[in-house]
């Protein structure tokens, strides 16, 4: 399996020789290594490029399960989308004898008492829906200060429906060294100031 060349956790590797993915994808054989090793990366293709594991699988590779404090934050532009993405990382970790990673979804339509008591014992990753995220930051339900790693998935279109205001005093409250990974089927001119305020030299890959 060619995905034995990074240095991602050996639950994630049984899982992909499982479904049978054992050759990175153009996204991910340009991604994989630069975002494993902490580096602003922004993936601009279209859904089906395999994008989903080539940000997930670095997030796994650098979670240190040996901390009970958020540490990735995923977010997606619909329930719809975060529950797909949520539902990839879990089929990962379920991989995981020792259940060492914890994920939870944190999205709007959801009990949102039940989602509170749920966040008491913080998960390592959450996968999120902009709103419910800022909701829940704001209630110090989820403490982000701990977050190192930021991922905004279909940026255009969390641009188009006003999101990215809702995610920018939240990555604010972020770790220092926060790494973003952003994915974007368009780079539009109107996305470069947000882009600007929070990656550093970002990777840019367009596929
Ligand atoms: P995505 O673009 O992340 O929505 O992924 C699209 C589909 O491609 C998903 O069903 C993945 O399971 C599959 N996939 C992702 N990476 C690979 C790979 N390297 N080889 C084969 N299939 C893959």
């Amino acid at each position: 399996n060619r995905f034995k060349q990074y240095n991602i956790p050996a639950y994630a590797l049984r899982l992909l020789d499982k479904k049978r993915i054992q050759k990175p994808t153009d996204i991910q054989e340009r991604l994989i290594p630069s975002a494993i090793n902490g580096k602003d990366v922004i993936g601009q293709s279209q859904t089906g490029s395999g994008k989903t594991l080539a940000y997930l699988l670095p997030i796994l590779s650098r979670i240190d399960t040996s901390k009970a404090e958020v540490q990735a934050v995923i977010t997606a532009p619909t329930r719809e989308l975060a529950g797909q993405i949520f539902g990839v990382l879990k089929e990962i970790t379920d991989e995981d004898e020792t259940s060492s990673v914890r994920a939870k979804q944190v999205s709007g339509g959801t009990d949102r008492s039940r989602v509170m008591e749920q966040l008491r014992n913080p998960p390592h990753i959450i996968v999120a829906t902009p709103g419910r995220l800022k909701d829940m930051v704001g209630e110090n339900v989820i403490n982000v200060h701990t977050v190192s790693m930021l991922v905004i998935d279909e940026a255009d279109q969390m641009l188009d429906m006003g999101f990215l205001e809702e995610i920018d005093p939240v990555a604010g409250k972020m770790a220092d060294n926060l790494q973003m990974m952003v994915f974007s089927a368009t780079v539009p001119e109107s996305l470069q100031p947000f882009l600007r305020k929070y990656m550093n030299n970002p990777k840019h890959v367009h596929v």
